[in-house]
């Protein structure tokens, strides 16, 4: 399969040929040890970190025990903003290693951080391009960011100064060759969305169209019901409907025989969300609906489509890459008003963490999305500030173009995760107060 060229906009990449056997997924090495774990940990949520030594004020690299400088072992992990120079490149033509070989040449680089240490990195094609036009380009401005690779683990890339890191959109920066090894974008790629009924399904629908997904399945359980919306995405020329009813295996099982060898990315935005805790309700047919969808419909899903994406993570520049699951920031503590439905999404958060498991050894992105309080039916008694559909689509779009696992759409879910991460006892006991 042909690539782009370094700088240029990606073209529509060619049908596979359906008589090939699909290859299988050689991963970049991924062993690490736990303290450079660090630098994954930030990535996975999209930000650059490096230790900083709390005695000396040294930026620390590769991460340590203790500071390089003073050995004191007061070291904490804070954003970078990556700005460097870049020293010197080079172009691997021969590797030993499996998943490099199979994406020759590729191209590395020495840069100095303007914070201070030294780092190895990719280039993205177009630093490499400006710095193997002429050796004069060289020392240049760069910017380094952190991205994980297909194995799940950090890696460094130097970005161009200018225009800084690809963001959502126009750019062609996106199309790098090098870059979407490492990302998710949906551009030119097959997915299917599991609900198209809620407002998140149809607000995702739109921002995957504007994306430029060539193909959007888009789920619904019961087609005899209208619903304000609904037309306007099934008239758009990407969409196809298809009967998917979660709590039902048969129909899972039936929807991955038919498009299961296809999708490249599945988001899962099905969900029941009633407002119950314990005590306003008797009986457990509410609490047993929400978990019918929101816990037991992600595991019949993953069964049956998780071995079909598996099994194309190696198919080329439109590979199988992706599975993005609609949680909520009520996963991380009981919102008690909410109460039922914290639970199953606690639920379906922990299933999450083994899908993602399973996913990694083939490369496959597994990303958890944490909003607050969406402005739906069901938050109608929530005060602001709520999570747009839309807001949440664009975010959900822009966590598969940068390949990150975690996001947390919204002020209410970015000041719970703060809270959660300063003491998860106390964010219990705030909740529990009504705070
Ligand atoms: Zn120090």
């Amino acid at each position: 399969m042909s690539m782009p060229a370094f700088g240029s906009m990606m073209v529509k990449p060619k049908r596979k040929n359906p008589v090939l056997r699909t290859r299988q997924m050689n991963l970049p090495p991924w062993g690490r040890s736990r303290v450079a774990l660090g630098i994954t940990a930030a990535a996975a949520e999209g930000r650059f970190e490096l230790q900083v030594c709390r005695d000396c004020g040294a930026v620390q690299y590769p991460p340590r025990e203790a500071c390089h400088v003073c050995l004191s072992s007061w070291l904490d992990w804070r954003e970078q903003k990556g700005a460097g120079t870049l020293l010197a490149t080079t172009t691997l033509h021969h590797s030993n290693d499996l998943f490099f070989r199979e994406r020759l040449p590729w191209h590395l680089g020495l840069v100095k951080l303007d914070a201070g240490p030294t780092l190895m990195v990719h280039l993205h094609g177009e630093v490499a391009a400006i710095a193997n036009a002429s050796n004069a380009a060289l020392p240049c401005k760069v910017v380094v960011g952190a991205r994980l690779d297909r194995a799940g683990q950090a890696v460094l890339i130097a970005f161009p100064e200018q225009g800084g890191q690809p963001e959502q959109g126009e750019s062609s920066m996106a199309d790098d060759k090098m870059l979407r090894e490492m990302t998710c974008d949906p551009k030119f790629r097959k997915v299917l969305v599991t609900d198209g009924k809620s407002a998140a399904g149809q607000a995702v629908v739109r921002a995957l169209a504007k994306a430029g997904a060539d193909i959007i399945w888009v789920g619904h359980a019961e087609p005899w019901i209208k619903l304000p919306g609904f037309d306007d995405i099934t008239a758009l020329p990407q969409v196809t409907l298809v009967p998917l009813d979660l709590t039902n295996g048969r129909s899972v099982t039936e929807l991955a025989g038919e498009i299961g060898g296809k999708v490249d990315i599945v988001i899962n935005t099905a969900e029941v969300h009633r407002t119950f805790g314990i005590g306003a309700r008797r009986g457990t047919d509410v609490a047993r609906a929400e978990m019918d969808i929101n816990y037991f419909g992600l595991l019949r899903l993953a069964q049956e489509f998780g071995p079909a994406l598996k099994g194309r993570a190696a198919d080329g520049a439109t590979s199988a890459v992706a599975w993005v699951n609609l949680l909520s920031i009520y996963a991380l503590a009981n919102f008690p008003p909410h109460g039922t439905f914290s639970a199953s999404k606690a639920a379906a958060y922990s299933l999450s963490q083994c899908l993602r498991a399973e996913m990694r050894p083939a490369g496959i992105r597994v990303i958890n999305v944490f909003p607050g309080p969406i402005d739906d039916e069901w938050n109608q008694n929530m005060p602001p500030p709520k999570v747009t559909p839309d807001a949440l689509a664009n975010a959900i779009v822009k966590a598969l173009r940068d390949g990150v696992e975690d996001v947390y759409p919204g002020d209410v879910a970015q000041e719970w995760l703060e809270r959660w991460r300063d003491n998860p006892k106390v964010l219990e006991r705030e909740l529990a107060a009504g705070q």
